[in-house]
């Protein structure tokens, strides 16, 4: 037998999904009659949009041809791809970001665990309290985060996200060699405005830092002066990569595709202390580990940028940013603090009476029959919240808040 890697027995037992699949499903068959409305539901659910399944269509009848047949592409994406990326989301928004800045990839999840490959393993990675848990499990495969304590791992810095401000971080009080921001957030549906982020970039110009930014849910953000790109902060170009999805934006969780920002601007050193861009490194190890996203998706990926797909993009967003409004404003109106919603689908919630998230989530099920998730499974400071999701209809969204509202 061979010797496996030691580090995925640190990993802790993810069951926060799957245990509230449980309970929920104990509740049902508890009380037959009762509807339960997902309020905790991680997924888009709006159908492809017409312009990007008629471009699925025409990619499969160009890969049918003779003529049109298309082997291996470029594994850094096609160039149809990459020019609509950095022209619409970069340079018609004044960003300087070019084509080859852009690396097209099968999803933003895979990027952030694989960007691992290019920064040390001695790299002090520092990540947001509450957080989506890939960054620190990714930290945890790849031998960066210790051991684990009450819920802390040892060798990462947290950027405690509490009320006091807001759910945005704190700036690191222990060194942090590559900072994991995610704005809008998921779990906490918080944005960030550009002062607020302009710090982060200042600190890791100062510091040496690597900011690694999660914007999935960029395609969100309505509020004027909120954040869509990191490169709107003058002096990121050169401390900061950015990891983006088509997920989220227009429905491609099922589909899969996404891209990672990496200017050639953003520069590391090697052991003897030699330079070398990060742009370079990463071509280097997407053409070693990985073989091109699909061109049917990418296809379906450019028709994101045409003028029909721009309007369902906004179509989309608008729906679910409807019902996030529904969710937050009932919550207020029950008393609870709630945060997020109003750039993100997300809405992040607590009624702030030392109730634990499990207690709370108990709670919303069996009085109200909606199901949420539990803040806890995001970080030690996720407890005592849960979050909620716009992903669910409008009438289902409606309903499940009026149940709060009469009931509370
Ligand atoms: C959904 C999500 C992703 C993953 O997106 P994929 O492109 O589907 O892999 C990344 N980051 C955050 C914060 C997400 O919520």
């Amino acid at each position: 037998m061979i010797e496996v890697n030691d580090n995925f027995r640190l990993l802790p037992v993810s069951y926060l999904f799957s245990e509230v699949g449980r309970r929920i499903a104990a509740f049902k068959a508890e009380n037959p009659g009762k509807e339960v409305i997902r309020m905790d539901i991680g997924d888009v659910t709006t159908p492809l949009f017409p312009s990007v399944v008629k471009a699925m269509h025409e990619a499969v009848d160009e890969m049918s041809t003779v003529e049109g047949f298309r082997g291996y592409g470029p594994e850094q994406g096609y160039p149809f791809l990459r020019d609509a990326i950095a022209l619409n989301d970069y340079r018609q928004r004044g960003i300087d970001i070019m084509s080859d800045d852009i690396f097209v990839s099968d999803g933003a999840k895979s990027d952030l665990g694989n960007l691992g490959d290019i920064y040390s393993r001695d790299c002090t990675v520092a990540v947001m309290n509450p957080s989506y848990p890939v960054y620190v499990d990714d930290s945890v495969i790849d031998g960066r985060a210790g051991v684990l304590t009450d819920g802390i791992w040892s060798n990462l810095v947290y950027l405690d996200c509490d009320p006091d401000n807001g759910f945005l971080p704190k700036l690191p009080e222990r060194h942090a060699d590559v900072i994991f921001l995610c704005f809008p957030d998921n779990p906490t549906g918080v944005a960030i405005g550009k002062a607020e982020l302009q710090k982060w970039v200042d600190y890791a110009r100062e510091h040496g830092s690597l900011i690694i930014y999660d914007s999935a849910y960029e395609a969100f953000v309505r509020t004027p002066g909120i954040v869509r790109s990191i490169y709107e902060i003058p002096g990121a170009i050169d401390v900061a990569i950015e990891v983006r999805s088509f997920s989220k934006t227009a429905g491609f969780t099922g589909l899969r595709c996404g891209y990672t920002v990496v200017p050639k601007s953003v520069k590391g050193r090697y052991a003897d202390g030699s330079e070398v861009s990060l742009n370079s490194l990463w071509n280097r190890r997407q053409t070693t580990k990985f073989n091109g996203c699909s061109y049917v998706s990418q296809r379906a990926a450019a028709a994101v940028y045409t003028t029909g797909g721009r309007h369902d993009v906004k179509a989309a967003t608008d729906y679910y940013l409807h019902n996030a409004s529904i969710i937050k404003e009932a919550l207020v109106k029950v008393g609870f603090k709630a945060y997020g919603g109003d750039d993100s689908p997300y809405v992040w919630a607590s009624p702030c009476d030392g109730r634990g998230s499990w207690d709370l989530f108990n709670m919303l099920l069996h009085e109200f029959n909606f199901s949420t998730t539990p803040g806890c499974g995001f970080g030690t400071l996720g407890e005592g919240y849960v979050r909620f999701t716009g992903f669910n209809t409008l009438e289902n969204t409606r309903k499940a808040m009026e149940r709060l509202v009469e009931g509370f």
